[in-house]
C-alpha cells in the first residue's frame, strides 16, 4: 500500500482548504498523490489497499458537523452528508414519509457497514467491477484508454443500460436508486466560487450528479476538484410513503443487486396519476426510467400496465455473454416491485 499522510479537520473551510492544497482529480478522487476526503472509508480504504487509488493525503471529515436529518424549506428533508446510513434508514421522518428510501438503505451492505457508511460516502462509492479492482487488468475507469477487460471477460454482474464500448460497470448503490427516484438534490460547497457556508452552495439535481460510466468511466460524477458534499435534500413526495424497494441478488446475504427497483405510484380510482421508477444493479449509474413512468401514467394500475412499463424500461438494454439474463430479470423485478406498491404481492 502506498504511504499517505492523514489530516483530521473540524470544519468545511479546513476540509476544502486541505483538498485545495493537496490537489487531486476531479470527481472527488484523490488521483495519484492528491488529497481525498474520507468519512466512513468503507470503499476508499479497500481500494487503497488494492492499489486502485493512491491518494497522497486523506482528509478525514468525520468531525465536520455535517449532521442531522431536518425538515427542509418548502417541505422534504435535508440530510447531512455525515449522517450514517443506519441513522438515516431508521430516522422516524424517513420511516414515516420515505419508506422506499429506508428499504433501499437496509437492503444494502451489512449492519456493520451501514453503521460506518455516510450519506455523502454512499454517493461516492466505486463500482465493484472485478477488473477495476485488480490492477493487473486493463480498465478504462482506472487507466483511461487502456481498454475494458469486462467487455469480453466475465461480465455477469455488469450493466445492460447506459453502457458503451468504453465501460459496462454497474453502479453499486442501493440508496442512490431511491434518491434518483425521489429527485434528490446534492448540495456541495467549495469549487471555483470558493463557496462555503449557508447560502453559498451549489445544488446539483441527482440526474446531473452522475456521469454514466459508459459515457466517461474516468469522470463518473460532476463534482469539482475541491467540492465537498455537505447535504442531500429530498423533496416532499406523498407517494414515497408507500413506495417500495425490491432487490434481487444471488444470495440473501450482503450481495449487490443483480436487479433492483425503487417504485412509487400515485393511484386514484384505480388509475395511475403519477409514477416514479428507478433501477439498480443493471445500469452504469442510478437509473431513473422515465420510459417506465411514461408507460404507467394514465393506465389502470395492474399487471398489464406494469408489464408495459417493464418493457419500456428495458427497451434500450444491451446484454453481453454472461449478463443478458438481467434484461428479463429486471423486467420481472419491475413488475413485482410495482405490484408490491399497490399491495398485490
Ligand atoms: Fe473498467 Fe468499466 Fe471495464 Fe470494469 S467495465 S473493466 S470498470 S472499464
Amino acid at each position: 500500500m502506498q504511504a499517505f499522510s492523514y489530516v483530521a479537520v473540524t470544519s468545511e473551510g479546513e476540509a476544502i482548504g486541505a483538498k485545495r492544497r493537496g490537489g487531486g482529480g476531479e470527481g472527488g478522487n484523490g488521483g495519484r498523490g492528491g488529497s481525498a476526503f474520507v468519512a466512513g472509508g468503507t470503499t476508499l480504504l479497500d481500494i487503497m489497499k488494492l492499489g486502485v487509488e493512491e491518494p497522497g493525503e486523506l482528509v478525514d471529515i468525520n468531525h465536520v458537523p455535517l449532521v442531522g436529518v431536518e425538515e427542509a424549506k418548502g417541505g422534504g428533508l435535508r440530510i447531512g452528508a455525515n449522517v450514517r446510513n443506519t441513522e438515516l434508514a431508521y430516522h422516524p421522518l424517513v420511516v414515516e414519509r420515505y419508506r422506499v428510501l429506508s428499504e433501499a438503505i437496509l437492503s444494502g451492505a451489512s449492519p456493520q457497514l451501514r453503521n460506518m457508511a455516510t450519506t455523502g460516502g454512499n454517493l461516492m462509492q466505486r463500482t465493484r467491477c472485478y477488473y477495476y479492482r485488480d490492477v493487473s487488468y486493463p480498465c478504462n475507469m482506472r487507466e483511461p484508454g487502456s481498454g475494458c477487460s469486462a467487455m469480453e471477460g466475465y461480465n455477469r454482474i455488469h450493466a445492460v443500460l447506459g453502457t458503451s464500448e468504453k465501460c459496462i460497470a454497474t453502479h453499486p448503490s442501493d440508496m442512490c436508486v431511491a434518491l434518483a427516484a425521489l429527485e434528490a438534490v446534492v448540495i456541495v460547497h467549495g469549487g471555483a466560487e470558493a463557496t462555503i457556508g449557508e447560502g453559498a452552495e451549489r445544488r446539483i439535481p441527482f440526474e446531473e450528479f452522475y456521469v454514466a460510466y459508459g459515457k466517461d468511466p474516468a469522470r463518473w460524477n460532476t463534482l469539482g476538484e475541491d467540492e465537498l458534499i455537505v447535504a442531500v435534500e429530498i423533496p416532499a413526495l406523498p407517494m414515497a410513503k408507500r413506495g417500495r424497494y425490491l432487490k434481487v441478488r444471488d444470495r440473501a446475504s450482503y450481495e449487490f443487486a443483480l436487479a433492483s427497483v425503487a417504485a412509487m405510484l400515485e393511484v386514484e380510482g384505480g388509475v395511475v396519476k403519477d409514477a416514479r421508477v428507478a433501477l439498480g444493479g443493471v445500469a452504469t449509474m442510478p437509473w431513473r426510467s422515465r420510459e417506465a413512468e411514461g408507460a404507467l401514467v394514465g393506465k389502470q394500475a395492474g399487471r398489464e400496465a406494469f408489464e408495459a412499463a417493464a418493457e419500456a424500461a428495458m427497451s434500450g438494454a444491451v446484454g453481453r455473454k454472461y449478463n443478458a439474463f438481467k434484461i428479463e430479470l429486471a423486467k420481472r423485478t419491475i413488475v413485482r416491485g410495482l405490484e408490491m406498491v399497490i399491495g398485490n404481492w
